[in-house]
């Protein structure tokens, strides 16, 4: 069964959370989850959907201001987390390490974790996409090996909220590349829409999608999930 899953980032407080929580239905054939702020998941816990955080730290407790830890998600009802979004990297100065080590805490806790890897246009163009995508999965894969509750999306980052996919094929390559890595199932994410999502989702090895834009609407969520059960 494919995965697919919503990343809100910093959009939906509680009561929009509550609104599209309700408004949602997963199709059977298919597992849905949604990834909101913090600040929503309980709301979304609450909505009886299966829920994921956008991060998660290492310690279990500690001065850590701004960070939240697996205990405190588990005691929510969250079933697991998104680690590496290439946002968190970009703007949040997150690494490798720090991604390992939170995927570590978060498997450690039996919470699911989708870790995500992707490369740039410049790495891509100037032929790095392997190398960078080696080390960003070697660097978990060091840490911890391939784990039953551990996914990995691919999302390469000129393709992320910008209405620019990888084609069918681009997909279809990195992802056979990542599981020669790391023999886990793979997301693929980067503006999957309705209208190409069937197209992404059923190439070999594309394990299921993580979608930012089209998430945030209950049609175009409710489509994408749609394309994916009739996949199997
Ligand atoms: C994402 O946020 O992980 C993402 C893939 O965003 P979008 O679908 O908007 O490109």
């Amino acid at each position: 069964m494919k995965l697919v899953a919503g990343n809100w980032k910093m959009f939906k407080g509680p009561g929009e959370t509550r609104e599209f929580c309700q408004a949602f239905r997963m199709p059977q054939g298919v597992e849905a989850v949604v990834c909101p702020p913090y600040l929503s998941l309980a709301a979304a816990v609450e909505s009886g959907q299966t829920v994921f955080a956008q991060n998660v730290h290492w310690a279990d407790h500690g001065a850590y201001t701004g960070e939240v830890s697996a205990p405190m998600l588990l005691e929510l009802g969250v079933a697991g987390a998104i680690v590496g979004h290439s946002e968190r990297r970009q703007y949040f100065g997150e690494s490798d390490e720090t991604v390992a080590r939170r995927t570590v805490a978060a498997l450690g806790h039996d919470l699911r974790v989708i870790a995500c890897v992707g490369e740039s246009l410049e790495e891509r163009e100037s032929g790095q996409m392997e190398l960078v995508l080696r080390l960003q999965v070697e660097s978990i894969c060091d840490a911890i090996g391939a784990h039953d509750a551990l996914t990995v999306a691919y999302e390469p980052v000129w393709a992320i909220g910008t209405g620019r996919t990888a084609t069918a094929e681009q997909a279809r390559e990195a992802h056979a590349f990542v599981k020669s890595l790391l023999d886990v199932p793979v997301l693929y994410g980067g503006s999957v829409k309705p209208d190409n999502a069937a197209e992404l989702l059923s190439q070999e090895d594309v394990d299921g999608a993580l979608v930012g834009g089209a998430s945030l609407e209950v049609e175009s969520f409710t489509a994408i999930c749609q394309a994916a059960a009739g996949i199997s």
